[in-house]
């Protein structure tokens, strides 16, 4: 029998590793899950959905975890925290590899197998378990209606007896999972909504949202998609032409969501001070880069604050304020990677270390740090 343990997050992340659904699936797969008492409370699972979907629940993270072969969490464990594991037991989560190393080195050397879901390879077989782009979904939906009630106007254009309330302008800078999204969010509300991305295939998905796309559309441009789909850095005369472009653009919007991001990188800045003091009283600017340094100049991350007028947000976890949906997509992330890593007949794990996904989101394994992007440089 396979066990499994979830425990409660600190205090700032209102998500949870399970949901009933998955505690459900799990256990009709011979899993037995042990879930610490209040664990699911702010997503809205209490103890008694989960139990009766078949989890126990237990009253101390302790509990949970004595014994455990699978420790699934929505952030980094301490080290501390997976000491009652089974030793070599495989801990789940969005670990931030690149955050905070002294904390990944010890959580490593208690020899737990250390899965980090961000690094889950975009390829068709693992869409199921992406979780980037589950949270990042709610993220670009989140960010409009914040956006919007911030903006104490109206979205849609109204004609009414007294007058013409004019549609807001929303402007989508980045168009990945978060940016589409944001853009549908945003046209639903009845906004007039324009988009910009360095990468050529996002013109088509712009147009087929009904927004209209904006971008310098040179050589540069043409070639700025990698061959895992992300945007690669721009050069600095590209950059010029794009914030002359944007520049020229921003300054006729209300809303800016912005989303740009370019892998182990900071944010690219695509809004300056200038850009931000052109544009109208009233306007919202809203930074989903805040964690990565901001698109923004002036983001400051976790905080919303006022420049001239203009409101800018910076907001670290949106996921984490949609946390029903939050819990319950990223849960449904971990079972679906789950299911590959147990035998059913057997109802024991069975782990292929060879297995492209495995491998590619494997940290650590019998104390050390194996993933190739966190080895030394020159290693
Ligand atoms: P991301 O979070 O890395 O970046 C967000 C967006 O910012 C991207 O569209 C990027 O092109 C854009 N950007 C970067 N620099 C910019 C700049 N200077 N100016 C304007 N925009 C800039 O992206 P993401 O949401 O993770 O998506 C990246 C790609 O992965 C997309 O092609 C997406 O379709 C693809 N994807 C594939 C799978 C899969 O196959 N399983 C799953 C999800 C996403």
């Amino acid at each position: 029998m396979v066990t499994i343990a979830v425990t409660s997050e600190r205090d700032d992340e209102p998500r949870v590793a399970v949901s009933p659904e998955t505690v459900k699936k799990l256990a009709a797969q011979g899993c037995a899950v042990k879930v610490e008492a209040g664990a699911g409370h702010r997503s809205r699972f209490a103890d008694d959905m989960l139990k009766a979907a078949g989890a126990t629940v237990v009253a101390s993270a302790d509990d949970a975890l004595a014994g455990a072969d699978i420790l699934l969490k929505v952030r980094r464990p301490s080290a501390e925290e997976v000491k009652p594991l089974k030793q070599g037991a495989i801990v789940a989560a969005m670990l931030a590899p690149f955050d905070e190393r002294a904390g990944l080195d010890a959580l490593a050397a208690t020899g737990a197998s250390l899965m980090a879901m961000e690094f889950m390879p975009r390829i068709s077989r693992a869409q199921s378990m992406d979780v980037l782009s589950s949270q990042a979904n709610l993220a670009g939906y989140k960010a409009v209606i914040d956006a919007a009630a911030m903006f104490g106007q109206a979205m849609p254009m109204m004609m009414t007896a007294a007058g013409t309330v004019p549609a807001a302008k929303v402007f989508i800078m980045g168009v990945g999972v978060a940016g589409l999204q944001a853009i549908a969010t945003a046209r639903r509300l009845g906004a007039i909504v324009s988009a910009t991305d360095v990468r050529p295939a996002t013109k088509e998905q712009v147009a087929s949202l009904g927004a209209k796309f904006i971008a310098v559309e040179d050589d540069e441009f043409r070639q700025a998609q990698t061959a895992a789909g992300y945007a690669k850095p721009m050069s600095p005369d590209y950059q010029k032409k794009q914030a002359d472009l944007v520049a020229a653009h921003i300054k006729a919007q209300d809303i800016v969501i912005t989303t740009a991001l370019v892998p182990g990188r900071p944010a690219p800045r695509l809004i300056s001070a200038a850009m931000v003091e052109s544009m109208k009283p009233g306007s919202v600017i809203f930074d989903l880069a805040a964690e990565r340094g901001g698109n923004c100049e002036l983001t400051q991350p976790d905080r919303t604050i006022e420049h001239k007028d203009v409101k800018i947000a910076g907001p670290l976890n949106l996921p984490g304020e949609v946390p029903v949906n939050a819990s319950s997509l990223y849960a449904k992330n971990l079972l679906a990677f789950l299911e590959t890593m147990i035998d059913k007949k057997e109802k024991v794990l069975k782990v292929n270390w060879d297995d492209e996904i495995v491998k590619g989101t494997l940290v650590a394994k019998d104390g050390k740090i194996v993933h190739p992007s966190l080895q030394p440089k020159g290693a």
